[in-house]
Formats: structure tokens, sequence, C-alpha cells
């Protein structure tokens, strides 16, 4: 059996993790209560008692918008935290996994970004997103860095969560048509992980670095919202969908400002795995079923 610790473990893509490890993994999956990332000496203590194979750190400060005023904390999570991970990770010789975000690019682009085009996050949750990126690449341990966007699943805070709520209270509802972007399953990220780890532990190497991970196709705030409506219906999880007016991010403020454009290149990964990009539609009614199960 080989031995993943993993961090966050209670969070979207920290429980999916948990749920989807493959037989021969044996999990060892710590909540924030049980392993706090900033603290560097549990951080130590707990990866050297436990020796795993492998670190998969799904543990991250993700409240967007609370980030513009708790800059502190969130570079202590997305930054501190994974440089705690990392020099324990370098401690015994291996590897980490790290999940990181679309928010590390300015979000002016036209075409799908390429893990290698240049980052400029515009926020200080992406900022400190770039600068865990940053630290892990610079410590000489091996590692994936995942980059991946507007995660949904049946545990934790998301937007389909948000719209079904949102869609048994009102009748109308007004969503940003002018940001561009690819749903994400936690699941269809854990199971990406876990694939990344097969072909680690079989081949005892991966080629390391960046790689963009999220499902297709594109779609906007709005269509997403359409869609999460028409299937609810359907699956019997809402009565009826609301009217889902679009509206323009300039009619939406919010703290931290939003890339318009968060479409990410995906095929360098395809090509590692030999898989093809799960559709989101697809996912969503998982999702959907599993949140009316
Ligand atoms: P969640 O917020 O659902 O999970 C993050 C988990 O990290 C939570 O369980 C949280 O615990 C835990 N955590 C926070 N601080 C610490 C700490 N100091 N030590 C240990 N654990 C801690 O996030 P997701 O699962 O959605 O995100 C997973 C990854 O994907 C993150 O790296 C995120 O940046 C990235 N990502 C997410 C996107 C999204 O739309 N959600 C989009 C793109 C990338 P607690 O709740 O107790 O604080």
């Amino acid at each position: 059996m080989v031995k993943v610790l993993i961090t966050g473990a209670a969070g979207q893509v920290g429980s999916e993790l948990v749920k989807l490890a493959p037989a021969d993994f044996e999990v060892v999956g710590y909540n924030s209560s049980e392993l706090d990332i900033t603290n560097a000496l549990q951080v130590q203590q707990i990866v050297a008692e436990q020796a795993p194979a492998l670190i998969i750190n799904a543990a991250a400060y993700t409240a967007v918008d609370k980030a513009e005023s708790d800059a502190e904390r969130a570079y202590a999570v997305n930054e501190t935290g994974v440089k705690n991970l990392a020099e324990a990770a370098l401690a015994i010789g291996i590897p980490v996994f790290h999940i990181s975000t679309d928010y590390v690019f300015d979000g002016t682009a036209t075409e799908p970004y390429k893990e290698t085009d240049p980052v400029g996050p515009s926020g200080v949750y992406g900022a400190s997103k770039l600068a865990g990126e940053q630290v892990l690449a610079n410590s000489g341990v091996k590692h994936i860095i995942l980059r991946t966007s507007w995660v949904f699943g049946a545990e934790g805070n998301n937007f389909v969560k948000i719209m079904l709520r949102l869609g048994k209270e009102r009748d109308t509802l007004g969503v940003v048509a002018d940001q561009h972007g690819c749903p994400t399953s936690a699941a269809s990220i854990a199971n990406v992980l876990w694939q990344l780890a097969q072909k680690y532990t079989e081949e005892g190497e991966l080629t390391w670095g960046i790689y963009h991970f999220s499902n297709s196709p594109a779609t906007t705030w709005h269509g997403f919202a359409c869609e999460i409506f028409k299937q609810a219906v359907s699956a019997g999880v809402l009565e009826k969908a609301p009217v889902v007016n679009q509206i323009k991010t300039s009619d939406y403020p919010t703290p931290a400002k939003r890339p318009a454009w968060s479409v990410m290149d995906c095929s360098a990964l395809a090509n590692v795995l030999g898989s093809g990009v799960p559709g989101w539609q697809q996912e969503l009614s998982t999702v959907l079923n599993d949140l009316n199960a």
C-alpha cells in the first residue's frame, strides 16, 4: 500500500480525494483542526511520523472576497502553509501535489491560458496562491501544481449550492454573463490527482511542474446557472426554475476583482494522462444526484 497524506481533507476537493482514493493507496487525511499547515512544527512532526510516499495539499484559504481585507491570513495559509509542507516533504524526500487557481492570471486574455502564459493576479487571493506556487517551485521538492477553476461538488459551499438556495427563494435572478470560465467538479479534480499519483507510483517518476485542469466546455456564470436550474428541475431537486437574467460584472460589485476570462488550455495534462477532459454537465448531474440522495 502506498501511503498518501492529504491536507484540507474536509474541503470540497479534500473530501473527494479521501472518498475516491484507489484501493492500492492508504490515505491519511487531516482536516484543518487536526493539521494546521501554517504551523511548521506540527507539519514537520506529522509528516515525519506518518512518513507518506506523497503529500496532496488540498488545504487553502479560499475566501476570495474576504482575502482583500485579510491578506495576512491568506498568505499564511496559501504561501507559508505551502512552504511548510514543501520543507517537510524535502526532509523525507517525497513529492507534493498542490492545487492552484485560474486567479493567478489577470483575465484579460481571449484564448485559453497555457501553463507558460504570463501570470498577473488582480486580487489578494490570486496573489497569495501565486506566492504558494512560487514557494513550491523554488523549494527543490518534486511537485505537481494543478491549476483549476470554478470548483463545485456536493460538499462545501459553491456556486451550485448558492444557485439551488436562491432558486428556492426567488422567482427571478440576475447572474453575471460577461465572465467566461470552465466549471470543474471536485470529484474530477480528485480523480486526476489520483491518476497522477498512480502514474508516479507505477513509473517512479512524473513530468513535474504546472498543469491546467478544468471540465469543458467554457461557459459563463449565467450559462452555468441556467444549466443548474434545468438539471435541478428534471432531477427533482427544485420544483421550478427561476427566470435567470443576464447581468454585467459591473452590476454585481465585489471586494475582489473577478477575471473576465478564466478559460485554461488543459491539453498538456490530457497528453500526460492519455485521457480526455470530462464535461461539466455530466459532472453536475452526478452532484445533483448526490445532493438529492
Ligand atoms: P475549500 O475551501 O472547500 O477547502 C479548503 C480546506 O482547507 C478547508 O477544509 C479548510 O478548512 C482547509 N484549510 C484552511 N486553512 C487551513 C490550514 N491553515 N491548515 C489546514 N487546512 C486548512 O476549498 P476547495 O476544496 O474548493 O479548494 C481546493 C483547492 O482548489 C484550493 O487550493 C483552492 O485554492 C483551489 N481552487 C478552488 C476553486 C474554487 O472555486 N473553490 C477555484 C480554483 C482553485 P476550514 O474550512 O476548517 O478552514
